[in-house]
């Protein structure tokens, strides 16, 4: 048993895959596995009927890598997802630029604020509710609808050939309403005459593959859940007791995770989270920047408590509410609670627990020092 003082939780969100609520998982008798759990010497694939359930960011991944090998891939799509051209997937870095990397000062530095700006900040004001925008079943705005155009144009050229296909992955609701995809091969993939792809649901599995929602039996001799992970159960791979014996389940209320910065929650003092609730830059780019960011607010704080002989930081209830409130308030105004869509952002109850509403600069702001009068402070000594 270790008995350390301070305690930062880095488990990660997508710790937890996910399986989908439908009868018959367990029989059938082909090979099947999640994409959380590939084995690390690889999966009996050549020649072999394969199904993917899912058409997320892991079935981006899987599907164009392993649809030259199988006889007949089959992709099943319960609600498409937006789709942007992503042209360097797998592209060497130019000598140049590694050479600007390695030898111009903060040169590194300049580019990832230039594509974290690209991906991010550039793209906030997309994300805004526009009360007086006519269409709101498609784009929460006339620039919202603007990217839904883009989008739509790339996707009918990628099939222009299939016009079947654009009208089955063309979604209903916003763009960025979920998590962007990028294209890493996968309308190269999607028109391969030995893949399918199938829209709705996966009623049942079956001992010999699965059956569709319309009733439509399908054999397989592999099945791939490309079904994602319990992201917003945050933490769930650990019990934490909190000060008055409650844990930190109890206080979210299961899976309804608050915490001020996305970092630190009342009744949990020293206790750090890195990935916390409403952190994730929700429409797209990289969240190890903000992991970053919450590092280096956590390591300001306890140079803080060194500093100043502190034992224990625990966030003030008021502070937490209040900062829990604007999220709140914000996500009232933003694309994740348009109701068209369902989305791992949102909690059972609807509340959106994983992007964060705010730019990455004011987080930047914010996370770039801690306030000590945010927290309840207790001497070294007292805390023991
Ligand atoms: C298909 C897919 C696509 C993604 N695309 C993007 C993207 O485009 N941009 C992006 O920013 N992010 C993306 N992500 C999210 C990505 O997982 C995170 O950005 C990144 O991995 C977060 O890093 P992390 O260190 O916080 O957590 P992780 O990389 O998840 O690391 C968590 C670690 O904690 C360990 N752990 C968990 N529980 C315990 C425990 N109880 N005890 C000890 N160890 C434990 C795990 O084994 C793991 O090693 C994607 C994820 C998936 C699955």
């Amino acid at each position: 048993v270790l008995e350390p003082n301070v305690v930062i939780s880095a488990v990660g969100a997508f710790s937890t895959p996910k399986l989908p609520d439908i009868p018959g998982l367990d029989r059938f008798e082909g090979t099947v596995l999640h994409t959380a759990a590939w084995p690390q010497d690889g999966v009996e694939l050549d020649g072999l009927r394969v199904g993917v359930v899912g058409t997320g960011a892991s079935a981006m991944q899987v599907v164009p890598a392993i649809a030259e090998r199988v006889s007949q891939l089959t992709v099943f799509q319960r609600s498409p997802g937006w789709i942007a051209p992503f042209p360097y997937h797998h592209a060497e870095i130019p000598e140049p630029l590694r050479r600007l990397g390695s030898e111009v000062p903060l040169y590194h530095v300049w580019d990832r604020i230039r594509w974290s700006w690209t991906f991010n900040d550039r793209l906030y004001s997309a994300l805004q509710k526009d009360p007086e925008w006519e269409h709101p079943e498609r784009a929460v705005s006339a620039e919202n609808d603007a990217h839904r155009r883009y989008f739509t144009r790339y996707l009918e050229k990628q099939v222009a050939h299939r016009p079947e296909l654009a009208a089955a992955m063309l979604p209903d609701y916003p763009p960025f309403g979920k998590r962007i995809l990028l294209d890493n091969g996968w309308f190269d993939a999607l028109t391969r005459d030995d893949v399918r792809l199938v829209t709705g649901s996966v009623a049942e599995v079956t001992d010999r593959g699965v059956v569709t929602d319309s009733g439509e039996p399908v054999e397989l001799d592999v099945l791939i859940y490309a079904t994602g992970f319990d992201v917003v159960r945050f933490l769930d791979t650990i019990d934490v007791t909190g000060r008055s014996g409650q844990s930190l389940r109890e206080a979210w209320d299961d899976d309804n995770a608050r915490a001020y910065l996305g970092t630190t929650v009342p009744d949990f003092p020293n206790l750090f989270i890195l990935y916390g609730p409403n952190i994730q830059p929700g429409h797209g780019g990289s969240l190890v920047g903000l992991a970053e960011m919450q590092a280096g607010y956590v390591t300001n704080l306890i140079g803080q408590m060194f500093a100043d002989g502190l034992g224990a930081v625990e966030c003030r209830e008021a502070v937490w509410e209040e900062y829990n409130r604007r999220v709140d308030a914000a996500h009232e105004q933003m694309v994740w609670t348009h109701p068209g869509m369902s989305t791992y952002y949102r909690n059972a109850r609807g509340r959106v627990v994983v992007p964060g509403p705010f730019r990455n600069v004011d987080l930047w702001h914010r996370l770039g020092h801690a306030e000590l009068d945010d927290y309840r402070l207790e001497p070294a000594h007292a805390a023991g």
